[in-house]
């Protein structure tokens, strides 16, 4: 089941995160990212539902909203051979939201994941290094390849 829980959803932003975005084109969708698309089908592969979170079909576009609708539930069957909800609201069952504006926060504290992000490098760098000295490898590796997946790209 991986890292979620089976109950609740997981909300994906449309435009800069699932698929590219430089301006609005009429309405039309953009190139579909395929990192992002294939952790969504993975997604879907172990049953988690999936919500497409986007202003597209939210009340700013009032004459816009079937149009918009339409062209996105096309661009699911299309890719992932199924319909997915379409939504910009949130409730308690959601349990993330990949957002290209989004912007993590340290639960219960006011800070941003982003704060933290320099000193965790330095532990982590620190520790592999230690690691190293002992003769234990392939988790100073583990760790270097966290640094530059999560850390160094940002
Ligand atoms: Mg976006």
């Amino acid at each position: 089941m991986g890292l979620f829980k089976k109950k609740g959803w997981i909300g994906v932003d449309l435009d800069k995160t699932l698929v590219k975005y430089t301006k609005w084109n009429n309405g039309n969708i953009g190139e579909p990212i395929p990192l992002m698309m294939d952790r969504v089908q993975a997604w879907l592969d172990q049953g988690i539902e999936v919500r497409i979170f986007t202003a597209r079909c939210g009340n700013c576009y009032p004459d816009q909203v079937k149009k918009n609708c339409s062209a996105i539930q096309a661009f699911c069957l299309k890719h992932f051979h199924r319909l997915l909800p379409i939504t910009n609201e949130k409730d308690q069952d959601m349990i993330a939201l990949y957002d290209d504006r989004a912007v993590q926060m340290i639960p219960n504290t006011g800070q941003t994941l982003d704060q933290h992000l320099g000193i965790i490098r330095d532990y982590l760098t620190t520790t592999a290094k230690s690691l190293r000295t002992m003769g234990d490898y392939s988790f100073a590796d583990s760790m270097d390849s966290f640094i530059k997946t999560y850390i160094d790209r940002k």
